[in-house]
């Protein structure tokens, strides 16, 4: 594996991060109450008492969240705490109506789990996890729609987050960035959370710190909070481990704190002092019972998991014969999974896969569309495999097709029945076009006779050319030689 590290002209450093990933949990309803979840709302729309913190609520812990955020921990390798309970963390804000979140600290529902990801040297690297908890999200407080007031809004108020942290494992930005990517990917893949950072239902905290390369001390680390892409993560792990080494590096010291990023300048800055777990005053939630699951039900959630990336790909390359480039793109995405899958039903799935990578991602990425609004269905892109495998088209004519089924969201068979495009096979209106090329280009016949074989390329592309391109090129090219070596 290729190593990170950053050079300067005192020396060599290498950077040590780990990740605390906050994922909204796909469910209809809060995590303690039974307010709605829906996005778009108006503010303040969806909230209840619990939510808003009225004195005397009693908080109901959410079946379904606890439900999503198992799946999650068996999806992530993780093992799963029978026994977990939740803890009070104090303090105030202004979106924070109760004065403290429910969430869970020393007893968390997941415990150590591990995730594989891929680099683009080709080889993998094993990322840690160390636990994930559940908790309640806070509300938000709105800054720029008035210069004097601030406003809040409720309704991301007790919102279920599955709060997923890793251990520091990361050596490099890239694996970081792979690492969300794929993570991601396989709660998307379980349904159990969106996964769309760019909306804040999946916010990442980035910790960084670095070392002399070649040592194993632990120096004091900083945390950006709620870095909301992962390119801006990669930019923020670089950026901030440069910022550590240069003041290292002029006899200074790294104190504790936690840290902003800023998208524009690609810098952070000081937000605050970092907080201890004492400050928070965590103390056991009175107004709910630790959480209790059985092996049953444990195992049922067991058996709702589908195959997720990591095994998806392995399947694509072991059994389809697709290259790990092609299969990790194709799995990254269900939707894309799930579409090939279908495409390739019944054929041979590495063309198909050739198909969906090139001309198929080409053609959405010029009209600006996402898969769900192909006008190529993956029944149709199957089609179009079979009619060049059955040799009923050359592949050239079908690049042709494929056009028309972009522009019409045609059946390519119908295209080819309609436009006359079927491959010439019959050997005598082939012969019959090759013998006039051969007898109109008298002077290229006596060069080929004389020892440039090499245009027998050229006469090939005249007779398919002639043929408006629906002679069967190896039938051609067998005549043509035939004929020529005469
Ligand atoms: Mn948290």
């Amino acid at each position: 594996m290729s190593e990170y590290i950053i050079t300067t002209e005192k020396g060599k450093w290498e950077v040590i991060c780990g990740l605390e990933i906050h994922c909204q949990i796909i469910s209809n309803s809060k995590m303690y109450s039974g307010a709605s979840t829906v996005f778009g709302a108006d503010p303040n729309e969806h909230v209840s008492f619990v939510d808003a913190g009225m004195p005397g609520m009693l908080p109901t812990l959410n079946k379904q969240c606890v439900h999503q955020a198992v799946k999650t921990g068996l999806g992530l390798n993780a093992k799963i705490n029978k026994y977990s309970a939740f803890s009070r963390k104090n303090y105030f804000y202004a979106d924070l109506p109760q004065g403290y979140q429910i969430t869970q600290f020393q007893y968390p529902l997941v415990g150590e789990g591990k995730v594989v990801v891929d680099l683009s040297d080709g080889t993998t690297k094993e990322i840690g996890i160390e636990r994930i908890h559940i908790e309640q999200d806070a509300g938000k407080s709105i800054h720029d729609l008035d210069p004097k007031r601030s406003f809040i809004d409720l309704n991301r108020a007790g919102v279920g987050l599955m709060e997923i942290v890793t251990k520091p494992d990361f050596r490099s930005p890239e694996e970081a960035g792979e690492f969300l990517k794929k993570l991601r990917s396989i709660v998307r893949y379980l349904g159990t959370c969106d996964g769309n950072m760019d909306e804040g239902s999946m916010r990442c905290d980035v910790n960084v710190s670095v070392r002399p390369y070649g040592s194993n001390e632990l120096r004091t680390r900083c945390e950006m909070k709620n870095v909301n892409s992962v390119k801006f993560v990669m930019q923020a792990i670089e950026n901030e481990a440069k910022r550590h080494i240069e003041v290292y590096e002029s006899g200074g010291q790294i104190a504790q704190e936690t840290r902003q990023f800023d998208p524009v300048t690609g810098q952070t800055k000081v937000m605050r002092k970092k907080e201890y777990a004492h400050d928070y005053r965590y103390f056991p939630e009175p107004d709910l019972l630790p959480l209790v699951l059985t092996d049953e039900y444990i195992d049922s959630v067991k058996k709702e998991m589908c195959e997720l990336p990591d095994a998806k790909k392995a399947r694509y390359v072991e059994q389809l014969g697709l290259t790990p480039y092609d299969a990790k793109v194709i799995c990254e995405n269900k939707e894309i999974a799930d579409f090939f899958e279908t495409a390739a039903q019944g054929r041979d799935a590495k063309k198909v896969a050739n198909w969906l990578m090139g001309d198929f991602f080409a053609m959405l990425k010029e009209k600006h569309l996402e898969l769900k609004d192909s006008p190529i269905s993956a029944e149709h892109l199957g089609k179009l495999v079979d009619l060049i495998c059955k040799e009923v088209i050359s592949g050239k004519i079908a690049k042709d097709v494929f056009v028309i089924m972009a522009d019409t969201g045609k059946d390519p068979e119908q295209i080819v029945e309609e436009k006359g495009l079927k491959q010439v096979t019959d050997t005598g209106a082939i012969e019959a076009i090759i013998d006039g090329v051969i007898a109109s280009n008298p002077d290229n016949l006596a060069a080929y006779k004389g020892g440039k074989t090499n245009l027998l390329g050229w006469f090939v592309g005249q007779v398919i050319k002639q043929s408006q391109g629906k002679a069967n090129p190896a039938i051609v090219n067998k005549l043509l030689k035939e004929k020529l070596d005469k």
